[in-house]
């Protein structure tokens, strides 16, 4: 870390800008369809990932050690949901650097940004591919059900009393 960092704490917080997406993404991620836990299929996915079940999973872009599971289609697109769920054909093991830094980036181009010899991206995107085609799958954008449209007003208003606290606040800072 270089000193001038300090400078991003050196302002006023906004909620806002700091939580905005999080909201978006917590309002696409409730109504996205899930599978439920099955080891068997579970077991099958990873074996097509190339990768032993019963041990320790590694990341399926750099190859370090797995700690999460990414969504390998984000979950949201324009601040909604984007039609790609918690479904366990989305889902990739993978380390929390590539995790963050993959943001809503495509799979394919944030693999081809990774240092690594061509054979073996090669390998990793071939596998990546198959598990894709056999598993994944996209669900149905629910936009016609009322209790949809009601959802998406309430992620409007919940912004619109974000950006009510940021003038506020504002107002409490020049008083103190
Ligand atoms: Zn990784």
């Amino acid at each position: 870390m270089r000193y001038r960092d300090i400078r991003r704490y050196l302002k006023p917080y906004s909620i806002v800008a700091n939580r905005t997406t999080t909201i978006n993404h917590a309002f696409a991620a409730c109504i996205a369809p899930f599978d439920t836990y099955d080891e068997e299929r579970v077991r099958e996915v990873v074996a097509t990932l190339g990768q032993d079940p019963d041990t320790n999973l590694v990341c399926s872009y750099c190859g370090a050690e797995a700690e999460t599971w990414d969504h390998v289609h984000a979950t949201v697109k324009d601040k909604k949901f984007s039609g790609f769920g918690h479904r366990i054909g989305n889902l990739l093991p993978c380390c929390k650097t590539c995790n963050s830094k993959k943001g809503i980036k495509g799979w394919r181009i944030f693999l081809s940004s990774l240092p690594m010899p061509d054979p073996l991206r090669k390998e990793r995107e071939s596998r990546i591919d198959t598990y894709l085609n056999r598993y994944c799958c996209m669900d149905a954008i629910p936009e016609h059900l009322p209790e949809y449209q009601e959802l998406q007003e309430l992620r409007r208003k919940v912004l619109e009393l974000f950006h009510k606290a940021d003038e506020l606040a504002s107002v409490v800072r020049s008083k103190v």
